[in-house]
This record gives C-alpha cells, structure tokens and sequence, in this order.
C-alpha cells in the first residue's frame, strides 16, 4: 500500500512549506532569527544543530504548537491561521512526530490511529478503522492492535505515533528528534519507517542526529545555529564540506 502524500504535481505550484522573515523569542531569548525556508512538495530536510539552536522551535512554529512575532509561515501557499477550525485543519495536515511517543495511555493501539481521524476529519469508523490497520501493517504493528501502548516496546510505540499522525492525510511530516528517547537497538525500525515515508514522496523535515538517515534519505541538510539557519546543502556537500566553524565543529562532534 502507499501512503498517498498529497503530492502536487504541478511544477509551478506552491512551496510545501515556506518561511519568511520568522523571528521568535522567549522573553529576552531571540531564538528564531529571521529564518527563511522553502521546502518543496516531496523534498525531505534534515535540520541540524547543536542543542539550544532553536531546532525544536522552528518545528514547533510550522503547526503553530508556537506562535511566532514576525514574518509568515504558510503551508501550501495558505497562511497560517491563528485559531479555530482552520487551525484544526492545518494541524491535521501537518503531521507530528516528536521524541515522546505521545500515545493516549488509556487507549488501544488501533483506538489511538482511529481517534483523530474520526474526530477532526469525520470520517466514518468503519474507515477510519480500515485505513489504520492499513498504516499499522505498513509499520509492523498490526498484529499489537489490540494492545495499551504501556504494552509495546518504545520502538513499537514511535511507529504507532507516526502511523497516528499518517492517518489524517498529512502533507507534511515533522519529525523532531524521534529516535533519542530510544533504546539503540530499537532505533533503526524507526528509521526505516521514515525512509520508506521519504522514498514514497512525503515531504518531511526531521531534526534528528542520525545521519545514516540523512545520507539515506536527505534531499537538504540545513544547521542551525542560536537561533538562525547558517547552513544549507545537500547532504554531501555539508557532510565533506561544511562552510562555517560552527558546522565543522559539531560535525567533528557527531561523527
Ligand atoms: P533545540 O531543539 O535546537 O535544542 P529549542 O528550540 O528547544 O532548541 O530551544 C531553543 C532555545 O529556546 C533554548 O535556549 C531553549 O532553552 C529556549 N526555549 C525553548 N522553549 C522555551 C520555552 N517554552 N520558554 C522559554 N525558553 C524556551
Ligand atoms: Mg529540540
């Protein structure tokens, strides 16, 4: 089965997701500084970066789990909205998957894939149902359906969370960090979910440290560094040849 990313085909449309002039702070903190990205529908970005540079905001910003104080974030050439039901919807189409698993504890595993959809995108439980033992097949959890996450291993739980966020139709995947709350062993049946994800053609952007992905996987890396976005490249290019001390450093710590 395919996950059917909402994938244009039409070459002259939007960005997927495009970022100008996003500036953020915590109080006194700047921690996003007039960052501009595009991302193109299918295109997968690694966003690197020492911790504390921002990473986990920048995500944050693109569903609107934070607001921003400058500049504009759209999804598909729509604006963000600030609240209310086209909130909702842009939520639904911006998948998230971040380093706790997030499952409602109190619920089934299949419960847990059908919940949103049937809430937000109204769809009927018979389908709703259909489509996530479809989603858990594709990850391997089919068979725990009927289970508590309490019950599954973490690498288990992470694939039902991203199963989760495939359920509502995303058109785009944001991945913060997904394997570090991971035992090793536990870490590439995670990643190679996310691979897969990447090959059909999701449009993705995944903070994450682990660079077999991001040489699988990557289209672009991007670092960040307090706050702004100070390197960008394919992944190569930024691998063998990064162009700041700041990236040159932390590679050398990394790899
Ligand atoms: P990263 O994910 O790259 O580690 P974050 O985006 O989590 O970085 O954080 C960037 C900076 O913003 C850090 O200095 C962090 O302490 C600060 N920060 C993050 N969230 C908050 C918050 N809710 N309130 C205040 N400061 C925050
Ligand atoms: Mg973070």
């Amino acid at each position: 089965m395919t996950v059917s990313p909402s994938k244009s085909a039409d070459p002259g449309s939007q960005p997927m997701i495009a970022m100008r002039g996003v500036q953020k702070h915590f109080g006194s903190l700047h921690v996003l500084k007039d960052i501009d990205l595009e991302v193109p529908a299918g295109q997968v970005v690694v966003v690197l970066g020492p911790s504390g540079s921002g990473k986990s905001t920048l995500c944050r910003t693109i569903n609107r789990l934070e607001p921003i104080d400058e500049g504009e974030i759209r999804v598909e050439g729509q604006l963000l909205p600030a609240e209310g039901k086209d909130l909702a919807r842009l939520r639904a189409d911006v998948g998230m998957v971040f380093q706790s698993f997030n499952l409602f504890s109190h619920k089934t595993i299949l419960e847990n894939v059908t919940l949103a959809p049937t809430k937000v995108r109204k769809k009927s439980k018979a389908d709703a149902g259909k489509r996530a033992l479809e989603l858990l097949e594709r990850v391997g959890i089919a068979s725990q359906k009927d289970k508590y996450p309490a019950q599954l291993s973490g690498g288990q739980q992470q694939r039902v969370a991203i199963a989760r966020s495939l359920a509502m139709d995303p058109k785009v995947m944001l991945f913060d960090e997904p394997t570090s709350a991971l035992d090793p062993e536990m870490v590439n049946e995670v990643l190679d979910v996310m691979v897969a994800l990447a090959k059909e053609g999701m449009t993705m952007l995944v903070v994450t440290h682990e660079m077999g992905f991001a040489r699988k996987a990557a289209d672009r890396v991007i670092f960040m560094a307090d706050g702004a976005i100070i390197e960008d490249a394919e992944p190569d290019t930024f691998f063998t040849d990064p162009k700041t001390d700041r990236a040159r450093d932390f590679l050398g710590k990394i790899l």
